[in-house]
């Protein structure tokens, strides 16, 4: 079918100024917050309500045009990259909250609603949201969903697929589908499990019901320097081996420290190979022996400095720095390229050794701010676009770093989703056997693969091809794949 007939057909559907079809409109839409990938859609539309959404589903699917949903854009795997020939559908628009109900805890939610905006709304009541992505001001519930996004509080309070009890969703042709509910548990198979990290494959989601949860009373922070990234990696795992679970327990490598420090004035330990931000929440009587506990562990583990917040401005400025560590990736170097793996937290610093082998071999600096507490890395490699090649080594290392994640019994995500980004990774994660379970799912789902194609799971094909052009240690990959 013509592009022309494709938009006059969409442009039936929606209220004017619905469908967006001019170069220009379409521009803003080309990627997402991995700008490195960027494809203009033959349109996009934006729906105001379920109905409108459904309409769109159904006739994309009739004509078998693909569809891409997007929440806010800011994923950073380009799982929201547009199809050349298919059509962006903004959640944007579709971004209220249905209902509060502070008796059961509960929020109902519209897609596009920012993470952020259902904590101040829960705050009225003393409630919050507890996932928390750094990027809550901006991204949408139905992004968190589809990625089963994490954040620094994350450790203890679990991710997304933790917090969401039920997900209304439209499948490919439109029809509705109710996943979970208020109960806490339910017959059958766990769909919406399924359905919480499926980057948009499976259905579009037109409604969340989360936990809402007590916000703490009394809140502080530990701040402790290590002179190595081994020691900091073995306090972490010391922390949790104690029968620790802290509110949140981040690191970061004295690359992290020295970017952020001279704009933000933190108070973080420059002479530090690695500093660690532990907080405890809970009742004051709780946070006080938390925290107690944990600077005894942290000593032990050979840390030569601690600081205890000592008031609630002293400890946003401790998180200060965090906060703001990917912006200073931006001072340090013209782009930056953000991982995102897990390891189990006992290779912290076998890892970050490892990643500092790698910057010799790629002639690339990387820093290293994150999730110690979770084993979820996000080494910010730094490079730059506009020298030839760059990008190449950068994605290069990325995915060197990512293997060593495997090797480890971690994981090639810890929360920003696969995407385009790691879709080559998956064939180092996967089996054949295992992948061919994944494709039959989104069959079952999506048999004529119309639901942001291209995505999350690699064909076999592409897996081979990726597996001849790497050869690690030596040893060529998957030797069981044909190489076609
Ligand atoms: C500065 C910055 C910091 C970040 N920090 C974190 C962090 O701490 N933790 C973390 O987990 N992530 C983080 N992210 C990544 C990103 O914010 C999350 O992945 C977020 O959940 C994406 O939400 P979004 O609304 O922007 O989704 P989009 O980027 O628009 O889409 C992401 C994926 O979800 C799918 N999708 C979106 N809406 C729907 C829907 N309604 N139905 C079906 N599929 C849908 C899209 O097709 C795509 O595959 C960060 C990003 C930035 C830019």
């Amino acid at each position: 079918m013509a592009e022309n007939d494709i938009v006059r057909a969409l442009r039936a559907l929606l209220p004017e100024g619905c469908v967006l079809a001019s170069e220009e409109e379409r521009r803003p839409y080309e990627c997402d917050g991995l700008p490195v990938f960027r494809q203009l859609p033959l349109a996009v539309v934006l729906p105001q309500n379920e109905a409108q959404v459904r309409a769109v589903l159904s006739t994309c699917s009739r004509l078998k045009v693909p569809l891409v949903a997007r929440g806010s854009g800011t994923g950073l795997s380009g799982g929201a990259t547009p199809h050349a020939q298919g059509v962006l559908l903004s959640l944007s628009r579709m971004n209220r909250i249905l209902e509060l109900d502070p008796l059961a805890r509960t929020a109902r939610l519209q897609p596009g609603v920012p993470n952020l905006k259902v904590s101040e709304a829960a705050a009225l009541h003393g409630l919050y949201y507890a996932p928390d992505p750094s990027s809550q001001v901006a991204c949408s519930i139905g992004g968190n969903v589809a990625e089963n996004s994490g954040g620094v509080h994350c450790l203890k309070y679990g991710l997304t697929v933790h917090n969401v009890l039920a997900v209304r969703g439209l499948t490919v042709a439109g029809e509705p589908l109710e996943l979970g509910g208020a109960a806490l548990d339910g017959p059958g198979l766990d769909l919406l499990a399924l359905s919480i990290g499926s980057e948009g494959l499976l259905m579009v989601v037109t409604e969340v019901l989360v936990r809402l949860i007590p916000r703490p009373p009394c809140v502080q922070l530990v701040m402790a320097s290590f002179p190595d990234v081994h020691s900091a990696g073995n306090a972490v795992a010391a922390v949790i081996g104690a029968g620790i679970i802290p509110a949140a327990l981040e690191m970061m490598d004295r690359k992290a420290t020295h970017a952020v420090e001279p704009f933000v004035r933190a108070g973080y330990d420059l002479e530090a190979a690695a500093i660690l931000l532990v907080e405890s929440d809970g009742t004051a009587e709780e946070v006080a022996a938390e925290i107690a506990a944990i600077e005894r562990v942290l000593r032990e583990a050979g840390a030569t400095g601690l600081k205890v917040s000592g008031s609630e401005s002293e400890r946003l400025r401790f998180w200060s720095g965090r906060r703001n560590a990917f912006p200073a990736a931006g001072r340090l170097s013209p782009d930056y390229y953000c991982m995102d793996g897990t390891i189990p937290r006992k290779h912290v610093g076998r890892v970050l050794e490892a990643i500092e082998a790698m910057e010799e071999r790629f002639a690339l600096r990387c820093m290293n701010v994150f999730h110690a507490g979770d084993g979820n890395l996000h080494p910010v490699i730094l490079f730059d676009a506009a020298e030839p090649g760059c990008w190449e080594r950068a994605e290069r290392f990325g995915a060197e770093i990512l293997e060593l994640c495997v090797e480890l019994g971690g994981t090639i995500t810890g929360e920003h989703g696969v995407g385009i980004e790691k879709i080559n990774s998956m064939c180092v994660q996967f089996t054949p056997a295992e992948r061919a379970a994944f494709f039959a799912v989104k069959e079952a789902f999506d048999p004529e693969g119309l639901l942001n194609p291209g995505k999350l799971i690699p064909t076999l094909a592409r897996c081979a091809e990726y597996g001849r052009m790497r050869v690690h240690h030596g040893a060529l990959p998957h030797p069981e794949l044909p190489r076609f």
